[in-house]
C-alpha cells in the first residue's frame, strides 16, 4: 500500500489499474471473478499508456539529439576561450622579455661606449707619457691607465654577462614562438569546428524543435509538465527512461523484481522513486521500432 501511496502522491498513477494491482495480489479469488471484464478494460487502458509512453519517449529522443547538439557546441567556445587566453599569456610573455632583451642591449651599448671612452683616455694617456717632464708624472700616468684598462676588464665582462641573458632570452622567445603556433594552429582548427557545427546544426536543431513541438500536441498536458519538469531537474536530460540490468537508466538505483513486473505491464505510469524518471519498458520500446 505504501508503494501506491507515492505514486499517487507523483499524480502520475492511473487508480483504476493501481486498484486492479492490489486486488490481484490481496484477493486473487476477486480477480478471478471478473476477470473476463477487466481484460477488456485493461486492455483499452494499456493500450492508451502505453501509447502515452511512447509519445513521451519519442519526445525524450528528440530532446536528447537537440542537448546532444548543445552540449558539442556548448563545450567548443568554452575551450576556444582557453585557448585564446593561453595564447594571450604568451603573447605577454614575450612582449616582456623582448623589453628585456631591448634593455639589455642598451645597457650592452653603453658597456661599449664606456670601453671605447676609457680606449681614447688610455690613448690620450699614452700620448701624454711622452711629454711628461718627471717620474711622478708619468707614475701617475701609468696609474690612470691601469684603472682604465680594469674599468674595460669590468665593462667587457658586465657586456659579456648581458650577451649570455640575451642569448637565453631570445631562445626563451623562440621556444615560446613555437608553442604559440602550435596553439594557435589548434585554435584556429576549434574556431572552425564550431563555425561549421554552427552552420550544420542550426537547421537540425531548428528542425527537431519543430518535430518535439508536434510531438508535444500527443501527449496528455498533464503528462508533459511532469515530464519537462523531471527533464529540467535531471541531470542528464533524460526524463524517461528504461530500466537497465534491474535499475535505474537514469540514476542506477535497483528496481525491486515486483516494480519490474509492474513496468512491464504498463498499466500505469510508474517512476523512479529516487530520482522521479519515468520508467518504459524495453519491450514496448523495442516492439514500436520494429
Ligand atoms: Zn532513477
Amino acid at each position: 500500500m505504501a508503494k501506491k501511496k507515492v505514486e499517487e502522491d507523483q499524480a502520475l498513477s492511473v487508480e483504476k489499474s493501481a486498484e486492479v494491482m492490489d486486488n490481484k495480489s490481496e484477493n486473487s479469488a476477486l480477480v478471478s471473478d471478473s476477470h473476463a471484464s477487466l481484460i477488456e478494460e485493461e486492455s483499452l487502458e494499456e493500450r492508451s499508456i502505453a501509447q502515452k509512453l511512447l509519445s513521451l519517449y519519442h519526445l525524450q529522443q528528440i530532446y536528447s539529439q537537440v542537448d546532444k547538439i548543445r552540449v558539442l557546441r556548448g563545450e567548443l567556445p568554452e575551450e576556444i576561450q582557453d585557448l585564446e587566453d593561453a595564447c594571450e599569456g604568451m603573447q605577454t610573455r614575450i612582449s616582456k622579455y623582448q623589453e628585456d632583451i631591448d634593455d639589455l642591449k642598451r645597457k650592452i651599448v653603453s658597456e661599449e661606449t664606456k670601453i671605447k671612452d676609457s680606449l681614447a683616455l688610455i690613448k690620450r694617456y699614452e700620448e701624454q707619457q711622452n711629454n711628461v717632464r718627471n717620474n711622478r708624472e708619468y707614475e701617475s700616468l701609468t696609474k690612470e691607465i691601469d684603472y682604465q684598462k680594469l674599468e674595460i676588464q669590468l665593462s667587457e665582462k658586465n657586456r659579456g654577462k648581458h650577451t649570455l641573458e640575451v642569448e637565453t632570452k631570445t631562445a626563451d622567445i623562440t621556444e615560446i614562438e613555437q608553442k604559440l603556433a602550435e596553439l594557435a594552429g589548434i585554435l584556429e582548427q576549434k574556431k572552425g569546428e564550431l563555425s561549421t557545427i554552427v552552420a550544420e546544426t542550426e537547421k537540425e536543431e531548428a528542425e527537431l524543435i519543430a518535430k518535439a513541438e508536434d510531438l508535444k500536441l500527443l501527449v496528455d498536458e498533464r503528462f508533459l509538465v511532469a515530464f519537462e519538469r523531471i527533464r529540467k531537474n535531471a541531470r542528464n536530460g533524460l526524463a524517461i527512461v528504461q530500466i537497465e540490468r534491474d535499475a535505474c537508466g537514469g540514476c542506477f538505483s535497483t528496481i525491486p523484481p515486483q516494480r519490474q513486473l509492474d513496468i512491464r505491464l504498463h498499466k500505469k505510469i510508474i517512476v523512479c522513486e529516487a530520482c522521479g524518471r519515468i520508467f518504459i519498458d524495453k519491450q514496448l520500446v523495442e516492439s514500436d521500432q520494429q
